[in-house]
């Protein structure tokens, strides 16, 4: 089993007369409650595998954290890379990136075709989906007809999505593409679209699969030859903040219920990953729709890391620390 990788990463805070700068210290891979509060908070200091500060840029992130994930997609083991955290805290900039500082897909999507271009004696199929579940619902982000989609299970597939789209990709340029075609298909109908991509969780699979080219000569490159095939997923979770918080009815209360049951089993299911082969029993993946779809890139040789994203206004304390223990949680 591999060790899960679990990084924090805060932002800078919010420049306004609101805001009384950044309430978290960072030193090393530890960060500490760092401002006196009004209310004393007891024993708020933490070690992860690495603490990013505000200054970091997603290169580093990625570079850290990663980037062994994606090499080793390339050699044919599946993983997983999510970002969690509350509504602002900067999941999807850490997954998407801004136009100066691209994000981790863009730069694992970079990493993986010049790796590819550097393999000579393999040939590759890259096959990539964009999927979102909202309300316990599975919709294609690369088409819009596809909602409501199905998971099934065959002997032959494994777990799928039943319809989803996947488009074969020969470069770089090609993927980030149709992630932009992508992101408007998920505000379709959208009012608001920040209320939309912060409660649902948005997952960006790459399938790779690869087999030895002909040209290799000798009789014992066979097992060299044989097709392998990983999954990757790229995850940016719906917001973790609780529900009490938004002080919502109907609709927005009925999302709430879904991402807090959602995010509380797949950090049932990671807790039971990190704690070893010996004491894990049984790993409650059909519980979601999430911790389902990510489970054959999940546990097992599959590699995973999650970086868990800060809010590091005072405002946000509490929600902080829940994400805080969320990490501790994973370790
Ligand atoms: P989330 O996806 O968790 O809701 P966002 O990624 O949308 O949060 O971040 C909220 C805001 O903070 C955005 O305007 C984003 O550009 C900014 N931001 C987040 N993280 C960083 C960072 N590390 N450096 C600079 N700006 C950031
Ligand atoms: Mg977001």
């Amino acid at each position: 089993m591999e060790k899960i990788c679990v990084a924090v990463r805060v932002r800078p805070p919010v420049s306004d007369e609101s805001s009384n700068g950044t309430f978290w210290k960072v030193e090393d891979n530890r960060i500490s409650l760092h401002k006196t509060l009004s209310t004393p908070i007891t024993g708020a200091s933490y070690t992860f595998d690495y603490v990013f500060d505000q200054d970091c840029r997603n290169q580093t992130v990625y570079e850290l954290l990663t980037k062994d994930i994606i090499h080793a997609a390339v050699e044919g083991f599946n993983g997983t890379a999510f970002a969690y955290g509350q509504t602002s805290s900067g999941k999807t900039f850490t997954m998407n990136g801004s136009e100066n500082d691209p994000g981790i897909i863009h730069l694992a999507v970079k990493d993986i075709f010049t790796k590819i271009q550097m393999t000579n004696d393999r040939e590759f199929l890259i096959r990539v989906s964009y999927m979102e579940i909202y309300n316990e619902e599975i919709n294609d982000l690369f088409a819009v007809e596809n909602q409501k989609l199905q998971i099934h299970e065959s002997l032959e597939r494994g777990v799928f999505v039943a319809g989803l789209r996947e488009e074969i990709v020969n470069s770089a340029e090609q993927v980030l593409k149709l992630i932009q075609s992508g992101e408007v298909n998920r505000h379709f109908g959208e009012t608001n679209m920040n209320v939309r991509s912060s409660r649902s969780h948005t997952i960006f699979r790459m399938v790779i699969e690869s087999k030895g080219k002909e040209t290799s000569t000798s009789a014992y490159s066979s097992l060299d030859d044989a097709i392998r095939v990983s999954v990757l997923n790229l995850v940016d979770l719906a917001g973790s903040e609780r529900i009490a918080k938004t002080g919502a009815g109907g609709v927005r209360l009925k999302e709430g219920k879904h991402i807090n049951k959602s995010l509380m089993i797949l950090g049932n299911v990671i807790n039971k990953l990190s704690d070893g082969a010996k004491q894990r029993g049984h790993i409650p993946y059909r519980d979601s729709k999430l911790t389902r779809i990510l489970q054959p890139a999940l546990g097992g040789n599959a590699k995973t890391s999650i970086i868990c994203t800060l809010a590091p206004e005072e405002v946000h304390v509490e929600e902080t620390k829940g994400t805080l223990q969320f990490a501790s949680r994973a370790k």
